[in-house]
């Protein structure tokens, strides 16, 4: 942290005095003095910080501080509302622009912008090359644009959008605009994609740490799913948690399992209408509703900071896709706990979905011989080659039982210091090594060698179990030197197992002449059974139903707390604001902890910029002052 009161005179200062009186921060996080100084000094930059890491702050500060008006593209138009909302409280005149406003919003905002007292245009990226957009900008003489979510334009990303290409057009169209790309999520390949796609001309490169430290990781086999979420998730009774599915239909089965165990849960994808899909985000948003199950279409447009929890049900497609969803929990700062439960299952599924996809992709395509379709076609298969060694990466990141937080920092080419981080399963000594592993893979893999590799996963685990199914006893495998060599390991362990080594190719499954799946032996399984190789298995942890949730507890009074966020549901109701947006949860708990009784006490606070402090000071501090004096009072 950057600490105000060392700031040394001059531009710094100006900087953090804009920051102090419209936001209520007291410093600065790591790089973004910087960004922020190239955003004013209209120098191109790549600026990666991880999600929560304050990237907002670092283009909404610069027109502010040089007095213009600023443009930034954004992908999502949920979350451009939610900020321009979130502005508009702490004072600062933003307005949005995009597909989804009535003629009236729109002329609205546009007036706005070319009365030239707009310090920010968020607008989507189909937008910004549009004639009538470009001559807003030149009435309100625009020059800066930022770009959120700046990926999005690489295909070699985890979420490429065909529509960010044409903000390539940006450096050509206007002789002397800056470009700023922002982005949580960048391979070395990516950023250079970036600047090349943007045309960025020297950019200042500026990449931030990506390790979330107040994050405590797991990343745990599957066995009963839904056991599994429940036992986490007693760990944050009323606390707002996220759980991704990869499936529509598995979010709805889970979210009701969880609605009759009486959690407030509820579902959320893409396929569903925009009326219940917006009333569930928005509930959300209102702590009406404390767990979303999704698939990954949730979370971009979420930007409630209280998040303690984020569960995934299955294995996430690409590292970044984990970072950045695992990113959505404690964004402010406060201990929050993110679980992923896995199978050597998950990944052969995405492969699936990825072949699909692509497979419709080049079906819709056409080839009208001017030469696009082969263009289209390649990048479109080597899209499809990034994105299966992004699978891969994730597979490899869930198999290596080694630091969550150290293996994640180096996928982004950073290193962590210290030992042990204490805040991920394998430094928190939940997951034990398997010492038996290669003995238990050896077992396994004799067992499909005595079943002479003519029989599918669900039969050897029933023969390694003992178990009397019609079909063992048919075949006599009840004979087999291996049959309940496992019988004191429930079966879905042993089906586990057998995903785990399939997933390390340890072990193959092809199609038998009728088309069915059925365990092959490969040379690596041969030198498991010959002894010339180990194996690593991860053990189901027993012991995380009793583990920490997080370092950094924070002391505060809960009761007070409880009592601020009621008045802050309140006022939030009446504006019609989701509540985050009058304070964060980071700002209650620091009133929660100081307890301000008036409303100059209330300066001291974060969060609480002049704007803030005028509008809401009072109310606070009279919430603390009428709930100390009740404590005191003898009853
Ligand atoms: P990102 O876009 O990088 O994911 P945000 O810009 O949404 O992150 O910031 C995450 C949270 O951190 C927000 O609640 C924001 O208000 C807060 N924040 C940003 N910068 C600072 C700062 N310098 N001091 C305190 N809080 C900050
Ligand atoms: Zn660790």
């Amino acid at each position: 942290m950057l600490d105000l009161s060392a700031a040394p005179p001059g531009r710094d200062s100006n900087m953090l005095a804009a920051i102090r009186r419209t936001w209520g921060y007291d410093g600065l996080r790591p790089m973004q003095a910087e960004a922020i100084q190239a955003g004013i000094d209209r120098r191109d930059s790549l600026v990666v910080l991880p999600t929560g890491g304050g990237k907002s702050l670092c283009y909404q500060v610069p027109p502010l501080v040089a007095e213009r008006t600023d443009v930034v593209v954004s992908p999502l138009i949920s979350l451009m509302k939610d900020q321009v909302d979130g502005l508009r409280e702490c004072g600062y005149p933003a307005v949005t622009m995009h597909s989804g406003q009535t003629p009236g919003e729109q002329r609205a905002a546009e007036e706005m912008i070319a009365s030239g007292k707009c310090r920010l245009v968020l607008v989507s990226p189909e937008r910004v090359l549009t004639a009538r957009f470009i001559r807003l900008m030149q009435m309100a003489r625009v020059s800066t644009f930022a770009i959120d979510e700046a990926h999005c334009i690489s295909h070699w990303g985890h979420d490429f959008r065909p529509e960010y290409r044409r903000l390539g057009g940006l450096k050509d169209r206007f002789a002397d605009v800056s470009v700023h790309a922002y982005t949580a999520t960048a391979t070395e390949r990516v950023r250079e994609d970036i600047k090349r796609q943007l045309g960025l001309r020297d950019p200042l490169v500026l990449v931030g740490c990506f390790d979330r430290p107040n994050l405590t990781y797991r990343i745990v086999p599957r066995e009963k799913l839904r056991d599994q979420v429940l036992s986490v998730l007693r760990r944050h009774r009323r606390e707002a948690a996220i759980i991704y599915c990869v499936s529509r239909r598995e979010t709805e089965a889970l979210a009701a399992h969880l609605r009759s165990e009486g959690i407030r849960a509820a579902y959320y994808h893409a396929g569903m209408d925009p009326e219940p899909r917006r009333l569930t985000q928005d509930q959300f948003s209102n702590e009406k509703l404390d767990v979303v199950v999704a698939t990954v279409a949730f979370g971009m447009g979420i930007d409630r900071s209280d998040v303690r929890c984020v569960i995934h049900a299955a294995m996430p497609k690409s590292v970044e896709h984990y970072q950045q969803e695992t990113g959505r929990a404690g964004r402010d700062g406060l201990p929050a706990e993110c679980v992923l439960f896995h199978s050597g299952a998950d990944s052969l599924k995405w492969r699936m979905l990825l072949d699909r996809s692509r497979d419709e992709t080049l079906e819709g395509m056409t080839d009208n011989g001017d030469g696009s379709y082969a263009v289209a076609r390649e990048t479109l298969e080597a899209a499809h080659a990034a994105q299966c060694e992004l699978i891969e990466h994730m597979r490899r990141l869930c198999l290596t039982n080694a630091c969550r937080h150290r293996l994640l920092s180096a996928y982004f080419g950073q290193t962590l210091a210290g030992e042990n981080c204490g805040a991920c399963d394998v430094c928190l000594g939940e997951v034990e090594r398997h010492q038996e592993a290669t003995v238990l893979a050896q077992k396994i893999l004799s067992c499909v060698a005595r079943v002479e590799e003519r029989f599918g996963a669900g039969h050897v685990a029933d023969v390694l179990l003992g178990s009397t199914a019609e079909a063992v006893l048919r075949c006599g495998h009840d004979k087999l030197s291996t049959y309940g060599l496992l019988g004191d390991l429930p079966k879905r362990a042993i089906s586990h197992q057998i995903d785990q080594l399939l997933a390390q190719e340890l072990l193959e499954r092809r199609s038998n002449d009728r088309g069915l799946p059925i365990l092959k032996l490969n040379a690596a399984s041969w030198e498991v059974l010959r002894g010339k190789r180990s194996v690593f298995l991860p053990r189901p942890s027993s012991r995380i139903e009793t583990a920490t949730p997080g370092r950094d507890s924070v002391e505060f009074d809960r009761e007070l707390f409880e009592e601020l966020r009621q008045l802050r549901r309140k006022i939030a109701e009446e504006r019609g604001l989701a509540p985050f947006l009058i304070f964060n949860d980071r700002t209650l708990r620091d009133i929660a902890t100081k307890r301000p009784r008036t409303r100059s006490a209330m300066r001291t606070i974060h969060g609480v910029g002049d704007r803030k402090l005028e509008d809401l000071g009072d109310a606070f501090s009279r919430c603390v002052d009428d709930f100390l004096r009740a404590r005191e009072t003898p009853r």
